[in-house]
């Protein structure tokens, strides 16, 4: 998730997504318009006798609005600092902290496999709203009632803040419960296996809120379409993961002796000529038997029909490339596919040598054999074909 940075705390950035820049004046309004009934609220709860009618005079419950809602943001902000700094103090690699739609984010470099660790850094930011909760009771009840605005902020932060822990227990990734529990499954079971677990009692509780929104608020709705995605993104990224445990980019590429090159000089017209006879729709480009490039059917098929005779494959192919070396783990290069948006990523050794190409097929394919049980040694001799999407 992108978003505006504003700042940097213990190196961790804080950033803004667009969402939360429409979500934040939406509370503040949202408090301001119901300034009465929560008064009635935080004095049912605290046995307090705030009189509503002096905060509701002119611009008073504007102000107190967008304090409230910054006060609740903030919150949201120190609770993902709370996940963060006991993250780091493990050694774990924070990105950043974003606030969106929905509250906060902090996204991990990598996520704990080690469900101690996992436990204490999904409990920690929980634990820090509990103590802001108590905070702001302390700060409403210590404070004289010529303060009455002052008061209705804390009383409010107060409810907020516990209301925000409770929540974040539920039982649905993305959310701190959802990690808990994958946690407590993984003390005695693959971290793969606990993840699915989790993720199957998520999906089933983002089903339940979605039915209970149906009747009350339509935001739970997209809440929990949200956890369901986030539920399934997270079950199915573990399973690849750990399928590609110890499997390395030469187990999975497809090698020299199977792989089709074409020269930089090849004619449009003979590539596709080629890609039909072949079904290959991205080949590395070769000069002098070194690697300059990769033209894949989407190049080939930019050029127009006219033209493919005199346009070769120099003109067309992209030279930015993104390789990979042999050793490298599979999972690593499945990551750098996604990342650059791309199908296949030629293999180079530390000579520099094209030494075999790996695609999202190939990876695919790899993933089918692993998940029905084959060995990984029978990786890496194509059925199909190399070089393929
Ligand atoms: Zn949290």
């Amino acid at each position: 998730m992108r978003g505006l940075r504003i700042g940097s705390a213990f190196g961790i950035p804080v950033r803004l997504n667009w969402t939360f820049l429409i979500v934040l004046p939406l509370f503040a309004v949202f408090i301001a318009w119901d300034i009465a009934e929560l008064v009635v609220v935080i004095n049912q709860t605290f046995g307090a006798t705030m009189n509503p009618n002096q905060l509701t005079d002119g611009t008073l419950p504007w102000v107190l609005g967008l304090a409230s809602a910054l006060g609740l943001f903030g919150g949201v902000l120190l609770h993902e600092f709370g996940h963060s700094l006991v993250a780091l103090r493990y050694g774990y690699e924070i990105d950043s902290i974003t606030l969106w739609l929905l509250g906060g984010v902090a996204s991990f470099t990598e996520f704990p496999e080690d469900w101690r660790h996992e436990l204490v850094i999904a409990i920690a930011g929980p634990i820090v709203s509990v103590l802001l909760g108590v905070g702001s009771y302390v700060a409403f009840t210590s404070l004289p009632s010529s303060v009455d605005a002052a008061r209705f902020v804390f009383g409010y932060l107060a409810i907020l803040n516990i209301v925000l822990a409770a929540f974040n227990l539920l039982p649905g990734f993305p959310m701190d419960g959802g990690r808990i529990l994958r946690a407590l499954l993984a003390r005695n079971q693959p971290h793969a296996k606990a993840t699915q677990q989790a993720a199957a009692v998520g999906k089933v509780f983002a089903f339940g809120l979605g039915l209970f929104g149906l009747f009350t608020n339509l935001f739970l709705i997209v809440l929990a379409f949200f956890i369901y995605i986030a539920a399934s993104g997270e079950a199915q990224q573990t399973t690849i993961k750990a399928a590609f445990e110890d499997i390395t980019v030469s187990d999975v590429m497809t090698s020299e002796e199977n792989l089709k090159t074409v020269s930089e000089e090849t004619t449009i017209s003979d590539l596709l000529a080629r890609m039909f006879t072949e079904r290959h729709i991205g080949y590395p480009v070769l000069r002098n038997g070194n690697l300059v490039g990769i033209v894949t059917l989407d190049d080939a098929g930019a050029v127009e029909e006219a033209e493919r005779d005199a346009y070769r494959v120099e003109d067309v192919m992209s030279t930015d490339l993104h390789t990979i070396t042999p050793d490298a783990d599979a999972m690593t290069a499945f990551q750098q596919m996604q990342q650059n948006d791309v199908g296949r990523l030629p293999v180079v050794n530390e000579a520099g040598d094209l030494v075999g190409i790996i695609s999202r097929t190939d990876m695919m394919r790899a993933f089918n054999v692993i998940q029905s049980g084959g060995p990984p040694q029978t990786l890496g001799q194509p059925t199909s074909g190399p070089g393929l999407q």
